[in-house]
């Protein structure tokens, strides 16, 4: 069978390197690649990117990358199983792929690129949450990367895109929404994968604002979000009260009733109290 890019289908690479799913690594592959070009197009335009691509696998978004035009692609995969398959990706189009083995975590990948840099990457589920956070506060901003799209559980997908309100809203929608623009372009049945996992997953595209929305300390945000959502029932001027003695004060100063729970609290409203608590003395 012939495939879009004339490397062997997917099915035939997993077979002939025995890349058995490793349920430890999080391992759920994606074997259409029409569908791997379709996420690698919701990146947008890849031709004058680099693109980060973490957790690699056999290759198959990997391929859909430099098939769409990716200028460069850097894929960082744990699985040393996978690097005879990516291997071959590589000889395919000379120049464009560079693998590097090890943990996403602990690399850092920015010594090998060249501005503007996307990232792309199907990973497991608390790796993907986890350099997400990473990527959204670093100290500075705007951070290294333009765009990051990130397959996720469809649940954690919603949750980055909540409004305030309801149960899905928390420290990620706010975090998210703060410096970029997020939003789910994709949904996938569990049998877009092999094998197929439980759940339904979805595609996340974040878009890095030029700016934050509101002006706010970042681990200031980060630390007042992370208490008020940490006990999501309790009125602010309890689950706060470890931020500040004078809590119920700041956040009256920001326009927030003290018996309000962090649910119903909006990224601006957030903002203002992350600002009266890094100018008050203590
Ligand atoms: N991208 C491939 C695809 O879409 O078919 C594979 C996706 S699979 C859900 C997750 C991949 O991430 C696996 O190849 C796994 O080995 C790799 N992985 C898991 N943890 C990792 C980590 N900490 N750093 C780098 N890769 C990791």
């Amino acid at each position: 069978m012939s495939t879009i890019d004339g490397l062997p289908p997917l099915r035939e690479v997993i077979a002939r390197h025995d890349l058995r799913a490793k349920k430890q690594l999080g391992q759920n592959f994606l074997l259409d690649l029409n569908l791997t070009a379709k996420i690698a197009r919701s990146a947008g335009d890849l031709t004058g990117s680099d693109v980060i691509e973490v957790g690699p696998g056999p290759g198959g978004l990997t391929r859909g990358l430099l098939a769409e035009g990716a200028r460069r692609v850097l894929a960082i995969e744990k699985d040393e199983r996978a690097l005879p398959a990516l291997a071959e990706i590589a000889e395919a189009y000379p120049g464009r792929l560079q693998v590097i083995h090890g943990d996403a975590l602990e690399i850092d990948p920015l010594a090998h690129l060249t501005p503007p840099i996307r990232i792309v990457a199907n990973l497991p589920y608390n790796v993907g949450t986890e350099l997400l956070i990473r990527w959204l506060t670093p100290a500075v901003w705007p951070p290294f990367w333009q765009t990051l799209t990130l397959m996720f559980q469809k649940e954690v997908a919603e949750r980055i895109v909540a409004e305030p309100g309801g149960k899905a809203y928390g420290r990620l929608a706010v975090l998210a929404q703060w410096r970029s623009d997020a939003r789910i372009v994709m949904t996938l049945p569990p049998e877009a994968f092999v094998p197929a996992p439980k759940i339904h997953s979805a595609v996340v595209h974040l878009t890095a604002l030029p700016e934050p929305r509101y002006p706010a300390d970042p681990a200031v945000l980060n630390r007042v979000v992370a208490a008020g959502f940490n006990q999501r029932r309790k009125m602010l001027r309890a689950s706060l009260r470890g931020i500040h003695p004078d809590i119920e004060t700041l956040l009256r100063n920001a326009g927030i009733e003290p018996t309000a729970r962090a649910e119903e609290i909006g990224l601006e409203q957030f903002c203002a109290l992350a600002r009266e608590v890094a100018s008050a003395p203590r």
